[in-house]
């Protein structure tokens, strides 16, 4: 299909309702091949203060709203997308990259947390609560906090909108998007569904551009009640700075640093199953993605064999081609971090298993790669590689490799497989980590909560946790009774 043709395909923003046009533009590229996919509009400081405005404006209305109302038009929403989801796939993998059934498994994904928050917006009880005083009766509500900003980033550009879009418009607030300036076209094809379900102008908005320059009036706002982000945790940081001159709440994602651990006791066969859609997914480009993989001594050898056989049968391809399982890295920076990271790593000792190098597709292409025998001097074993290579490190014992798991500030997946119920307990127990992937390498779902600790970002997103983090609790003392 040609993505030309298709309604989804915008190429301005959108504000109030209304597609709008710029004479500045930037190209949107596909990683694939480097060809230009289209221009579009680059949206910067006055074209977001207007989306604030627009925004502001809806959320009186909007939140007046009956609960089911709001739902209907989520639920709406997240049907649209699965009617379109051929279109969006299309478009996903042109801008982004990841093979076209991948593609097709976030449109459902991102599909499910519009299903899932359709109903939770319905139950956001309050309480009441026994008072201290007998003339007196104590009742809580919880309002939606507001105008939300969000900000997202590429490697899942439907999926990551609707887990705050969803939650965010089914609790009564309205949202300006800032999707990733490398894959927009995602979120403007979200925002026209958004029309065709219902949802009343100025609820929904997007701008892509200047990063800064958005950013900077989202955070400058004092309409603006909340930021969700996505993204780096040089970002997030950024974010949270900003944030503090409007004490503004906000939801952050951030980077992760995930340990991926191979007990003795362990089914190799699952955990190399594990690993392969842990590590490998999108590429190995997402936040929690394996960066390091711990095994136990006696089970080394076994497991990094198994390993490099399985990654071996991984077939490097465009996204649209056959049988494709690892698409391009997102940009020319991305495939260069990847390079030096595994060239430092060999030149310190590492020992390359399969792959090593840029893929002979050339551009942004690199051989999934296993490397055994890393070890914690490199700088693989400090950076998130963001990129297809498993570093394989050694321990020996439980103590020794928690504390080698845990030695990161970064605490947003972590995975481990083991049978022995007592070291799954206490393994589990012991992982600093916001999520824990217990012989499971794949952990996300619309129902659980995803979030982490330490400087892996605040606040949860998806099952009933996520709702909590757009209202506001507010408590009523009713007296003279
Ligand atoms: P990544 O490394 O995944 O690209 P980034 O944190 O750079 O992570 O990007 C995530 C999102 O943050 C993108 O939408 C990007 O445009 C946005 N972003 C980058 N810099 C800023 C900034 N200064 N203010 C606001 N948003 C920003």
């Amino acid at each position: 299909m040609n993505i030309k043709q298709s309604e989804l395909l915008q190429t301005g923003f959108y504000i109030n309702g209304k597609w709008q046009q710029s004479n500045i533009r930037y190209a949107v590229t596909n990683p694939a091949n480097g060809e230009t996919i289209t221009e579009i509009a680059s949206a910067g400081e006055s074209e977001t203060l207007a989306a604030i405005e627009a925004a502001k404006a809806a959320f009186k209305q909007w939140r007046k709203k009956t609960a089911k109302e709001r739902s209907l038009a989520v639920r709406r929403w997240g049907e649209l997308i699965m009617e379109h989801q051929q279109d969006l796939a299309t478009i996903m993998t042109t801008e982004q990259g990841k093979p076209y059934a991948e593609a097709l498994g976030e449109v459902s994904y991102a599909a499910s947390f519009f299903e899932w928050f359709a109903e939770e917006g319905k139950r956001i009880y309050g309480d009441v609560i026994p008072s201290h005083r007998a003339d007196s009766r104590i009742v809580v509500t919880k309002e939606p906090i507001g105008v939300v900003g969000a900000i997202t980033p590429w490697n899942f550009p439907l999926a990551m909108v609707t887990r705050k879009a969803g939650p965010a418009l089914a609790a009564g607030c309205t949202m300006v998007l800032k999707p990733s300036e490398e894959t927009p076209l995602s979120a403007m094809a979200l925002a026209v569904l958004a029309e065709k379900a219902g949802i009343p102008a100025g609820v929904f908005n997007v701008v892509s551009g200047d990063a800064t320059a958005i950013g900077g009036a989202l955070m400058e706002s004092k309409a603006v009640r909340k930021i969700s982000f996505t993204g780096s945790t040089r970002v997030g940081k950024l974010l949270m700075r900003q944030a503090a001159d409007s004490v503004k709440k906000l939801s952050l994602e951030l980077g992760g640093n995930a340990p991926f651990i191979v007990f003795d006791d362990a089914d190799i066969d699952a955990a190399v199953e594990g690993a392969m859609a842990s590590k490998f997914r999108n590429t190995g480009q997402t936040c929690v993605c394996v960066n390091r993989f711990y095994i136990q001594d006696s089970v080394y050898d076994a497991f990094t064999s198994k390993l490099a056989e399985a990654v071996n049968k991984l077939k490097v391809a465009s996204g649209f081609e056959d049988g494709a399982t690892q698409g391009p890295l997102i940009n020319a920076m991305a495939a260069d971090k990847v390079e030096s990271h595994v060239t430092d790593a060999v030149a310190k000792g590492a020992v390359v298993l399969t792959g090593g190098k840029r893929s002979k597709l050339g551009g942004n292409f690199f051989e999934p790669t296993v490397l055994a025998n890393t070890d914690h001097e490199m700088l693989i074993a400090n950076e998130e590689t963001f990129g297809p290579v498993a570093a394989c490190y050694r321990f020996s014992s439980e103590e020794e490799v928690l504390e080698m798991a845990n030695n990161t500030e970064s605490g947003l997946a972590a995975y481990f497989y083991a049978r022995d119920i007592g070291r799954v307990w206490r393994v589990a127990e012991g992982l600093e980590s916001g999520i824990v992937g217990i012989n499971q390498g794949i952990i996300s779902t619309e129902v659980a909560p995803f979030g982490g600790v330490k400087e892996s970002g605040l606040g949860r997103e998806g099952s009933k946790y996520g709702i909590e983090d757009y209202v506001e609790v507010k408590y009523m003392l009713m007296g003279g009774i």
